[in-house]
């Protein structure tokens, strides 16, 4: 790299939806980026588009249910750029369906995507953000991290336990260390998650509310905003609703 990037960051689930907005927005804006998912390929592709529009990104394959997956990301990204400013904990899973329709490998997959994932990643990163004594983690919760609604009991749940983790590693590390953390609460975005959705009443709901969702982009300047403020400042909670959606 010729040019010192403002920042290094590393997103999850960058191959699509926020995560790829998120990447292509921070490297716009001079960040050198890594991007972190399951699909290499598409990894690749956006690297390569960011690199065409002069900016500086790496990717990385990682699932972040793996604990030894995330060292090995951060790891990666120390050798190739030498630090890490910013995590963004983006990648998640959403299978919604009522509770008692739910199979237990779909609520424990979203539980070691969604929760665990996030703390893995945490548990890799903080120990070079400590050296460095300065460091940004960002984590994606939702809305649903706020409010329960019929069929989103367990992405729920694990949209509270992304914020109250944020909430806490805040209180641990920030007066000591001067790490940053910061929670983002989107409502509802047109990202390939909203096709995932299993249960027909919220594919139903989703299809009515997807004129009103907000724009990937949007989520991307949310995230962007948090990390572009001075040292001295730090963004706690970000929530981002579109105005005539009901939650
Ligand atoms: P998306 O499906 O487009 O993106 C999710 C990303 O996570 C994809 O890149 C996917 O490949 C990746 N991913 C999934 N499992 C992974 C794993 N095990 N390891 C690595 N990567 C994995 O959806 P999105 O809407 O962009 O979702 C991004 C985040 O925003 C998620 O945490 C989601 O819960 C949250 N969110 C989304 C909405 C919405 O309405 N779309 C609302 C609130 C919060």
């Amino acid at each position: 790299m010729e040019q010192r990037a403002s920042k290094v960051v590393i997103i999850t689930g960058a191959s699509s939806g926020i995560g790829e907005a998120t990447a292509k927005l921070l490297a716009s804006n001079g960040a050198a980026v890594v991007l972190a998912a399951r699909r290499e390929d598409r990894l690749r592709q956006i690297a390569a588009d960011i690199r065409r529009a002069g900016g500086e990104a790496d990717y990385f394959q990682a699932n972040v249910a793996s604990s030894e997956e995330m060292n090995m990301l951060v790891r990666h990204a120390v050798e190739r750029y030498g630090r890490v400013d910013v995590l963004v904990n983006n990648a998640g899973i959403m299978p919604v369906s009522k509770l008692r329709e739910l199979r237990v490998d779909e609520w424990e997959r979203m539980i070691d995507v969604n929760v665990k994932g996030v703390l893995y990643g945490i548990a890799a990163v903080l120990p070079v953000m400590r050296d460095q004594r300065s460091g940004h983690i960002v984590n994606v919760s939702s809305v649903a991290g706020h409010v329960v609604s019929p069929t989103s009991a367990v992405y729920s749940a694990t949209k509270f336990a992304v914020r109250a983790i944020t909430e806490g590693l805040r209180q641990e590390e920030s007066p000591e260390t001067g790490i940053r953390t910061t929670i983002i609460a989107p409502g509802m975005t047109e990202t390939e998650l909203m096709n995932t959705v299993s249960s027909p009443e919220v594919k139903q709901m989703g299809e009515m509310l997807r004129g009103m969702s907000i724009p990937p982009d949007r989520i991307a300047k949310a995230i962007a905003y948090a990390i572009d403020q001075p040292d001295d400042t730090s963004v706690s909670e970000i929530v981002i609703r579109p105005t005539a959606q009901p939650m």
